[in-house]
């Protein structure tokens, strides 16, 4: 079959490899639509780097097809159409004991420990399927609209950190298709008002299409003043950090009322520093918190949220490339060419 596979920083390659077999335990999942994630891009620029094997096959936003289903696997046929959700917990450790099971001790993930989704055929191990990490989409929906299903579960867990309540004034920094996921949701949660921070023009105007009452560009406005003059003065109840620019997070703190909520959602630069006005907590009483990946729960919620409607998925991605366009799909991403890239096959 053909794979992207990674072999180290700027280094992703398409390669004839075998194809992957399963024993009576697995599935083969033929991958219909993958979708590239900021984490692939910093992946491939060598910005993340736990627990990334090389070589490997990367990518974990993936929906496809059963190709082969192991002779002890129940409940799944050939041919059905499937979601992956690719982190598997272990379900015993302390934190998945606690409600955590998103950042597991011991968790395992698909296009990491295993290969990935940027391929034409995944293997589903085992752990995977005990832990219900494969998932039925339905017929109505789209490989295109499913792709998106885990990380807009990601955002659920992000809105759910983030207490975005009834009424709110949400603020969210980076119009990228995660800051869109996030717009998006804090409507449907309730929010009042959504301001949107981002300096691409046309991802200002995808903002507005997805939901936003206000684009900002930073570049020549100020959001701290339009955030003043849209809460009374007051500041938001919660903003939320869908890029990880480490020298931003002091100000976005600054622009809470006192009470509200600061998500750090994106990942950020490993080692790279962010200076805080610690009185801004203290006096403020704001609460920082951030978010990691997914829980079953909320993949479940997610596809839901699509299979109804209620999700513009069209505004969050740009489709049309192919496992031939790998590296052109994650430096669009990079470069906020478009939105987030999905190879179909
Ligand atoms: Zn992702
Ligand atoms: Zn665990």
């Amino acid at each position: 079959m053909r794979a992207a596979v990674f072999h180290g920083p700027n280094e992703l390659k398409l390669e004839e490899v075998k194809k992957p077999e399963i024993n009576e335990h697995e599935v083969l999942v033929r991958v219909n639509a993958s979708a590239v994630c900021g984490t692939d891009v910093r992946i491939f620029e060598g910005k993340k780097t736990k627990g990334v094997r090389t070589p490997s096959v990367i990518g974990h936003e993936l929906v496809g097809t059963i190709e082969e289903v192991g002779s002890q696997v129940k409940g799944f046929f050939a041919g059905d159409r499937v979601g992956v959700m690719p982190v598997i917990p272990c379900r015993k450790c302390y934190y998945c004991l606690n409600g955590r099971e998103n950042v597991c001790a011991n968790r395992t993930a698909i296009g990491y420990e295993y290969d990935g989704g940027f391929a034409e055929y995944v293997r589903i191990p085992s752990a995977a399927l005990e832990a219900g990490n494969l998932v039925k989409i339905p017929d109505h929906l789209t490989f295109e609209q499913a792709v998106i299903t885990e990380p807009l579960a990601c955002c659920i867990n992000g809105q759910r950190k983030a207490n975005v309540k009834m009424g709110d004034v949400v603020v969210v920094i980076g119009g990228g298709p995660i800051g869109l996921m996030h717009v998006q949701l804090a409507k449907i949660a309730g929010a009042s008002t959504v301001i949107l921070s981002e300096p691409i023009g046309h991802r200002r105007e995808k903002a507005l299409l997805a939901g936003a009452d206000f684009a900002v560009n930073p570049d020549i406005e100020s959001l701290e003043d339009i955030v003043l003059s849209e809460t009374e003065g007051l500041g938001a109840d919660v903003v939320i950090m869908a890029i990880g620019v480490p020298f931003l997070v002091n100000s976005c703190s600054n622009l809470l009322k006192k009470g509200g909520t600061l998500n750090l959602f994106a990942g950020f630069t490993k080692d790279v520093m962010s200076e805080i006005d610690p009185n801004v907590i203290h006096y403020n009483e704001i609460t920082i918190n951030g978010t990691s990946a997914l829980t079953r729960a909320d993949y479940h919620k997610s596809l839901s949220l699509i299979a109804s409607g209620q999700i513009n998925t069209e505004v969050i991605t740009t489709t049309g490339y192919t496992l031939d366009d790998i590296e052109r799909a994650i430096t669009d991403v990079k470069n906020g060419n478009g939105m987030k890239t999905v190879i179909t096959q």
